[in-house]
């Protein structure tokens, strides 16, 4: 999360819980999921484990293990790659939400490099891993940034992404790691999101600044960043509404706390976080142009990888948006907020 890329641990994320996290996405993507529907074709692995039987003469237990060898990883690897396989492929990698513009030029130079090589489904997946990463290499990574002094985190996206619960996430784990952190509630469309932001502000042990019902977002954020800067805060968390009476509403009133943030927080590191909700997979880039240009971002968070198979999003937004992914959200719980770590992401997925 620092600059230097350091809190690995609790905060960085496991291959084991992301592979668990990601396990819908991995279906989608690498060969397991063709098991079932494309059983017809026989595999190296089985015309191995065949020839291995007739062969099977004095050591007949060994010979049965290596079946069961055999059996155990057939589903995953090693098979033939032509058109029928390919095509299959370009579906499922739309359907974990690499959308289009990212699949397209994939698929063509996956034709190009197999093509009279005798491909397996195994060239395949370190084709695709190759490629995944120099995906997400495109858009240069970067963790949350956190310099010394006040670091203000303005939080946008539409209604429901998880923009409270990040914050109180992200509130949680700027305390355990013994930062003074404030929060803004400056979604105050509705009474229930400020008070939705009090619960998480009590359960992390921080402050926040909270105004009558309906009072001017642009008033909670003034107040929230004087208040950081006579009172020393390391960190400022700014809750935003995603919905208003309308979308042009919404933007106007973003566009009013981004001015606030801007004439306010001379000093102050201000990074503009964008939320996205994985499950929502393409309709996601499309909000994110939107707040791009009102918002200047400089960052995505991830949310609801868990359960989703549509993480193939994380590839489009790297493609397309040019802006890094930095958090990811893993579940609903304090702790399942955790930095994106692009190789491991790749890794998790194969
Ligand atoms: P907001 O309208 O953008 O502030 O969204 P909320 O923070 O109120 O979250 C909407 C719902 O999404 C809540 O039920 C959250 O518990 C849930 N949520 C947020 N992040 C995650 C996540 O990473 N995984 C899962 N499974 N649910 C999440
Ligand atoms: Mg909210």
């Amino acid at each position: 999360m620092s600059e230097d890329g350091q809190r690995k641990g609790f905060w960085g994320t496991t291959l084991n819980k992301l592979k668990s996290v990601l396990a819908k996405t991995k279906e989608q993507v690498s060969e397991e999921s063709q098991e079932g529907d494309n059983q017809e074709l026989p595999t190296v692995e089985q015309s191995q484990a065949q020839a291995a039987d007739e062969e099977a003469t004095a050591n007949q237990a060994q010979t049965q293990t290596h079946n069961n060898t055999a059996t155990a990883v057939q589903a995953k690897s090693v098979r033939a790659v032509d058109e029928d396989y390919i095509e299959h492929l370009e579906e499922r990698l739309i359907k974990a939400d690499l959308g289009l513009a990212t699949v397209d030029p994939l698929i063509q130079t996956l034709r190009k490099e197999s093509r009279g090589k005798n491909w397996t489904s195994e060239n395949v997946d370190v084709f695709l891993q190759r490629e995944f990463s120099s995906l997400l290499n495109e858009t240069p990574q970067s963790g949350l940034s956190f310099k010394a002094g006040t670091n203000v985190y303005l939080i946008v996206g539409v209604n429901g992404v998880g923009k409270t619960t990040s914050i109180g996430k992200l509130a949680f784990r700027f305390k355990s790691e013994g930062k003074k952190v404030l929060l803004a509630a400056g979604d105050t469309f509705r009474a229930a999101a400020e008070s939705q932001l009090e619960i998480w502000s009590q359960r992390a042990g921080v402050d926040i600044v909270r105004l009558a019902d309906g009072a001017d977002p642009g008033a909670v954020v003034y107040q929230a960043l004087q208040k950081a800067r006579a009172e020393q805060y390391d960190v400022v968390l700014v809750d935003t509404a995603g919905r208003l009476h309308n979308k042009t509403n919404l933007m106007a009133e973003l566009k009013k706390i981004r001015t606030v943030v801007e004439k306010n927080s001379e000093g102050m590191n201000v990074e503009s976080l964008l939320v996205l909700d994985a499950s929502t997979g393409q309709n996601g880039l499309q909000q994110a142009k939107v707040f791009s240009e009102v918002c200047g971002l400089t960052g995505v968070i991830l949310t609801k990888l868990d359960g989703t198979a549509k993480g193939g999003v994380v590839f489009a937004i790297a493609k397309e948006l040019s802006i890094p992914v930095k958090l990811i959200g893993l579940g609903e719980k304090m702790e399942d907020l955790r930095d994106f770590d692009s190789a491991l992401f790749v890794q998790a997925l194969f």
